[in-house]
């Protein structure tokens, strides 16, 4: 406890500050929330300590105000913590904690609206962009800024669906505080079966008995995980602590709401980027309050003001969205294990194809494993082999009125299979990884290739949009008719999504189909319209990229088609196979998941290849073996340690003569090395230049203080951004 007038250090949501002196004004905990002035700016801060600044007493400011409620210690060693493992500054880690701005002010009282559901007129797309940010947030009323922040739709928009009467202004000016006032209870509705209740009760006896550990829970895709970390929820939930559920956005479906719902009585409290910034205020004050005490949520959802947590879920932990990149680098999966191991609580970390550092982990005895080996109901898994693309030669087609041949991917075994599948009445997955219809544009007389003018890749022709598009940086172009360098024609190389698309409508007329890509499900809501459509049985073919890959459970889908299954596995990074496995996996595990038998086919032009091999035969612990074996040769995590220095610069000559500059002074290091500067293999972003280096070492390796003491010796000239990527899973 601080004293009234005694000077505390008060850390601030801001990437530069390590905490400023202030007095305060009345007595104070330390963690405890206040509001300070910083260049006259107000800001909730943090006190982190006693303060230690040589200024005379006068020059020091007092805190504006002290709230009643404060972040642990346990808090303050993991922001703490976090910060020199992610090489973060503290401010940093704090303003994703603090990331609610106005949280102890009075709520802002704006005009709000309401969709006018009842309103006829023509579904456009900023309406449905409408609609699907009031579904994402219950339909409570939105402002102007939540709709243009939440919608992505333009003032102008917004004011022509006020004057139209699509949007209504709202009666009631604030938000109901008690909206996520549910009690939860077990309904009883589920009961365990005998391997469920043994995972179950292993975690529940370590919840229940507090104490940090880590357990896996390794289950075979419809294997009943949810209902396993669902009876460890509630135990933790009946024995007063909070509970955190992270999930990939993508994951919280409907489906899982609806799951969640029967469980335990009432819907959870979902936390997403999503939400109106009165529901983000309005849970991130329930949550410090402890008046909400379980949140389903994306990796954001770790940095809510938890207290008293008693258990983390980390549901399909291997997925790569829990790595942030831009704001900050971290991942959060492992931070929620720093956590846990601070403040002493359960992790879960639940996956069908668990990452090879958990792995790795369970092998070194620091997590326990508890294996689910059978699906639930007893559904058999599907039978998984493989198509020889140099035997069953794909046929090519015409296009109605077209004379040119098309290049046809989909093998005359695939075929079969789909036609076998059709009369059954039973659906068909179609996956490649690709977005668009052809991933290269190219003259095949001169060699010109469309490229995107400001990033260093191709550009992807898009048939839906008419456009080129670049993935990097979202830039489109008109499809030239002739090469801009010699005038003749121009050749699309290559199979993305939509040239399947065609094809598929071309073989198989009377099929009913969809597609699925980030281009064509912008929310969560427009998968959820296309889950109801594949449920009712309105699609009988759906094509689709890796989004289709996760939790899904559609009884009827029986026959599972993987275009290419070539295309990840000499991928440049050495997570490359490990990445291909789990996606093939994922996507396999969605046949047959109801009462018929399904088939999965890998159209492949090596069927030997041994991770294929290893999906087939469900050998799953022969590939990590193999694969593991590798890196340890390599040195590669999780047998060592990296770190990623990503170098951007506007000028390439400053870029390059920085980079020269930095290896200078690149310290030595001892069982380990530094590799570097590179031209990163996307080289220009948004005509931004960037090189790479990479720094490796042991395991237990200590890098991140050699790198910051390396970076605190050079002077960083303007227009230079250095990105510091601990445990990089993006090697772009
Ligand atoms: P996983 O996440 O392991 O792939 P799910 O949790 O999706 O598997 O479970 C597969 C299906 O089995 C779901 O429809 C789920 O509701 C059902 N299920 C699993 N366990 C039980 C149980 N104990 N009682 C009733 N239904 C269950
Ligand atoms: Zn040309
Ligand atoms: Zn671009």
């Amino acid at each position: 406890m601080f004293t009234a007038q005694t000077i505390v250090k008060v850390l601030i949501p801001n990437v530069v500050n390590t905490g400023y002196d202030y007095r305060l004004t009345a007595d104070a905990d330390i963690g405890q929330f206040v509001r300070v002035s910083v260049m006259n700016r107000p800001y909730i801060g943090v006190i982190v300590g006693f303060g230690d600044s040589n200024l005379p007493n006068e020059k020091i400011k007092n805190v504006s105000e002290i709230y009643p409620h404060k972040l642990s210690v346990d808090d303050l060693t993991w922001i703490k913590k976090m910060s020199a493992w992610t090489c973060m500054t503290p401010g940093a880690v704090l303003r994703l904690i603090i990331n609610v701005p106005d949280a102890f002010l009075p709520p802002r009282v704006e005009p709000l609206y309401n969709f006018n559901f009842d309103a006829t007129g023509k579904m456009t797309e900023n309406r449905q962009m409408v609609m699907d940010a009031y579904s994402s947030n219950d339909n409570t009323p939105m402002t102007i800024n939540d709709l243009r922040n939440i919608a992505h739709v333009s003032s102008a928009v917004i004011n022509t669906m006020i004057k139209k009467g699509l949007l209504t202004l709202c009666e009631t000016k604030t938000i109901e505080s008690n909206e996520f006032d549910y009690k939860y209870f077990d309904t009883g509705d589920v009961v365990l079966n005998t391997e469920q209740s043994a995972a179950a009760n292993v975690i529940g006896a370590a919840v229940e008995q507090g104490g940090f550990s880590v357990h896996v829970l390794d289950g075979i895709t419809g294997s009943g995980k949810t209902q396993v970390y669902f009876d460890s929820v509630l135990r933790a939930y009946e024995s007063g602590k909070s509970v955190l559920l992270m999930m990939p956005e993508i994951a919280l479906t409907a489906q899982f709401m609806t799951r969640f719902r029967h469980r335990f009585g009432a819907p959870p409290v979902v936390w997403h980027s999503n939400l109106t910034a009165a529901r983000r205020r309005e849970i991130w004050r329930g949550v410090l309050n402890k008046k909400i005490r379980i949140v389903v949520g994306t990796r954001s959802a770790l940095f809510l003001p938890w207290q008293d947590l008693g258990l983390v879920v980390v549901d399909e932990e291997h997925d790569s969205s829990y790595k942030q990149e831009d704001m900050g680098n971290y991942h959060a999966r492992d931070m929620a294990v720093l956590r846990a191991k601070i403040a002493g609580f359960p992790v879960v970390l639940a996956s069908a194809t668990p990452s090879e550092e958990t792995l790795h982990n369970v092998d070194l005895g620091k997590y326990k494993i508890l294996k689910l080996t059978s699906r639930f109901g007893g559904a058999q898994l599907p039978k998984i082999s493989t198509i020889d693309l140099r035997e069953s030669r794909p046929s090519d087609y015409l296009l109605p009125n077209n004379e040119t041949l098309q290049h046809g991917c989909l093998s005359p075994v695939l075929c079969d299979a789909i036609t076998e599948t059709l009369n059954n009445k039973q659906q068909v997955m179609l996956f490649i990884n690709r977005r668009g219809f052809a991933p290269i544009t190219q003259c095949r007389k001169c060699g010109w290739v469309a490229t995107c003018p400001d990033c260093s890749v191709g550009m992807t022709y898009h048939k839906r949009l008419g456009k080129l598009l670049c993935h990097m940086c979202g830039r489109t172009m008109q499809m030239p008719q002739k090469c801009p360098e010699c005038s003749n024609e121009i050749t699309m190389y290559g199979a993305g999504l939509e040239r399947i698309e065609q094809e598929v409508n071309i073989k198989f007329p009377n099929a009913k189909t969809a597609l699925v890509s980030s281009d064509t499900i912008i929310t969560r809501q427009t998968l959820e319209r296309l889950v109801t459509k594949m449920e009712n049985g309105d699609i009988d073919i759906i094509i689709g990229t890796q989004i289709l890959a996760k939790g899904h459970h559609f009884p009827n889908l029986t026959l599972v088609g993987v275009v290419d299954s070539d295309m990840g596995l000499y991928g440049t990074d050495f997570r490359a196979s490990e990445h291909t496995f789990q996606q093939l996996f994922q996507v396999a595990g969605r046949a047959g998941r109801g009462e018929f038998p399904g088939h999965v086919l890998l159209q492949t032009y090596q069927p030997d290849n041994p991770v294929l091999n290893a999906i087939c035969n469900y050998d799953r612990d022969a590939f990590i073996h193999d694969d593991m074996a590798a890196r340890q040769v390599a040195k590669m995590p999780p047998f060592g340690q990296l770190i990623a220095l990503i170098i951007e610069g506007e000028k390439e000559n400053v870029l390059k003569s920085f980079c020269e500059d930095l290896s200078a002074h690149a310290p030595i290091l001892h069982g380990g090395k530094i590799m570097g500067p590179i031209a990163a293999q996307i080289y220009q972003i948004r005509s931004w230049y960037r090189m790479r280096f990479l720094i490796a070492g042991d395991e237990n390796a200590n890098l991140q203080p050699i790198v910051s003491k390396w970076l605190s010796g050079v002077r960083i000239p303007a227009n230079i951004r250095i990105k510091i990527d601990v445990s990089p899973q993006n090697f772009m």
